[in-house]
């Protein structure tokens, strides 16, 4: 099953040291517990963001792979243990999975790196740590999942059951592959669902990894499988499944809005949609202008800007302005970007040639519709992906770079008077997927949690997640949540019971 050859050699990291390359084990399809190659034979290359070079050519699955994935996850919910398996030894399954991941973090971090070009100093502990804190959340979770007892008039005695709903459908995007993957794995393995995971076509190969492992720690055939391909053929035959029960989504609005008319158009499945945003970091004069700076910073640079929740419209108060865009002007010298092995480096390549090239798309939209350049503004590097980290000042709210998702390291900068006026233009958006807030001033962060329609509110910080907090969004955001204990509700269908106590006459 391994085809294992080295990709790229080695990378010379920046302190003289070599980071080692991890080796691509994994290029299949994971159908039923085995790596299969497509029905067609047919193969995609995945590229190296840092040079454009193929890492590896991968198994190119579509609708007749998703069939077979389809059929082997119904098989193994209908007739198969997963389902049937107390939730605590669903629990210790998954658990050891967890450990897994763990032990196998260097190998983890680095198939990352290499395929989505992430700095492996940041991939060990955002990618790796938050992949294994969701398995072992939802483990604990698993044993937790029950009804309850319903109060009912007359002689009935009535309960609810909360059972899996039965096969899932999930599609993930590129941005955090592993993450992503165990942000509708993990809920899902807990309800006792099986499923069909889709990776992107940029990043597959964590997925393949993650299914191998999943196959060590005992997870039974058939309850994951990992379909590879690209998402109008193998993304499309997931949603307009006649035989899957649910689909959960992370991706584009645009793509989320095609899973939706493919459930209306097939069985109605339910889906639950995790999409695009443009999220405001709203700084009022009172901030901690270092924190503020920082905040900015990593709001929207954290990730390469590939990030659903970025803070892409930094809104200052106008008696801080001029000093924050000093600062930040100052500050983003300090900011390296570069090979993502190099522990010194903060901002990798973006993930393809696509996604840099629409970047760059809109920041000549910044630059013609009279916004001003403050940083950057270009790409960078000899060979691969990378742009400079882009401050614009003078944007207005209609231009085309304030309004639309650019998935990368572009922030917008912008000036606002009173809290009214950061609620109203805060709020003037499509999206509403996260929001943040810098001040000292108590009052002022709790109005502004509670008049931003978004997912998440982060008051005096950005970008704090966790298993534990309920994350997604409004609008055009989408809807349903991944983390804490509301991502089970989209793989539970809750079933009511009902019966006479006793013989009694109940109608
Ligand atoms: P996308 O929405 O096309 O891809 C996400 C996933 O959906 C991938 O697995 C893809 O194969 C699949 N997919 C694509 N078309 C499909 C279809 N018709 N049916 C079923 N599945 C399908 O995202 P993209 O084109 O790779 O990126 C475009 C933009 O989307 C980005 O620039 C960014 O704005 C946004 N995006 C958002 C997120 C997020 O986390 N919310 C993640 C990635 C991209």
């Amino acid at each position: 099953e391994s085809n294992g050859h080295h990709a790229g050699g080695e990378a010379r990291a920046g302190n003289g040291g070599a980071a080692k390359m991890p080796e691509i084990r994994h290029t299949k399809l994971f159908i039923n517990g085995r790596f299969v190659d497509a029905v067609s034979g047919k193969t995609f290359e995945t590229r190296d963001p840092r040079t454009g070079d193929v890492i590896a050519s991968i198994a190119e699955g579509d609708k007749e792979d998703v069939d077979l994935a389809v059929r082997a996850a119904r098989e193994a919910f209908d007739h198969g243990e997963w389902p049937r398996m107390s939730g605590s030894e669903r629990g210790r399954v998954m658990l050891k999975y967890a450990e897994l991941v763990e032990q196998h973090a260097e190998e983890l971090a680095a198939l990352e790196s290499l395929d989505a070009g992430k700095p492996l100093a940041v991939a060990r502990v955002v990618d790796v740590g938050n992949s294994v804190d969701s398995l072992r959340y939802f483990a604990g979770a698993a044993d937790k999942i029950h009804g309850e007892t319903l109060k009912m008039s007359r002689q009935l005695h009535g309960y609810t059951l909360r059972e899996p709903v039965g096969v899932a459908g999930l599609i993930v995007p590129w941005n955090f592959p592993a993450i992503m993957f165990f942000s509708k794995v993990s809920p899902a393995l807990a309800a006792g669902c099986t499923m069909v995971v889709k990776p992107a076509e940029q990043t597959p190969l964590s997925a393949l990894f993650l299914a191998h492992l999943a196959k060590q720690a005992g997870v039974p055939d058939g309850v994951i499988n990992v379909i590879t391909g690209f998402g109008p053929t193998a993304g499309a035959a997931i949603s307009s499944h006649m035989d899957i029960d649910v689909v959960a989504f992370t991706g584009s609005t645009e793509v989320g809005r095609l899973i939706m008319e493919a459930s209306a158009r097939s069985n109605l499945k339910p889906v639950a949609l995790e999409l695009g945003g443009k999220s405001p970091l709203i700084i009022f004069d009172d901030a901690d202008l270092d924190k503020a700076v920082e905040l900015a910073i990593s709001g929207n640079f954290f990730n390469k800007g590939e990030a659903c929740f970025a803070g892409s419209r930094v809104f200052v108060q106008e008696g801080i302005y001029d000093r924050f865009v000093q600062k930040i002007a100052d500050t983003i010298k300090n900011w390296v970007v570069g090979d993502p092995f190099d522990p010194r480096v903060n901002q990798g390549p973006q993930v393809d040639k696509i996604q840099y090239d629409r970047v760059l798309r809109y920041i000549e939209h910044g630059k013609a519709q009279g916004a001003t350049v403050l940083t950057g503004g270009k790409p960078c590097g000899k060979k691969g992906y990378y742009i400079e980290p882009t401050i614009f000042t003078d944007v207005k709210d209609d231009m085309i770079i304030a309004k639309e998702e650019i998935f990368g390291p572009v922030m917008c900068l912008m000036k606002f008077k009173t809290v009214e006026e950061a609620i109203r233009r805060g709020n003037d958006t499509r999206y509403g997927l996260a929001a943040g807030v810098v001040t000292r001033d108590m009052g002022v962060a709790n109005r502004m949690a509670r008049s931003i329609r978004a997912g998440v509110v982060w008051l005096n910080c950005y970008f704090a997640m966790e298993s534990t907090c309920p994350f997604g969004g409004r609008k055009m955001s989408g809807f349903g949540k991944d983390d804490g204990m509301h991502a089970l509700d989209k793989f539970i269908a809750v079933k009511a019971v009902v019966c006479p106590v006793d013989a009694s006459p109940w109608f």
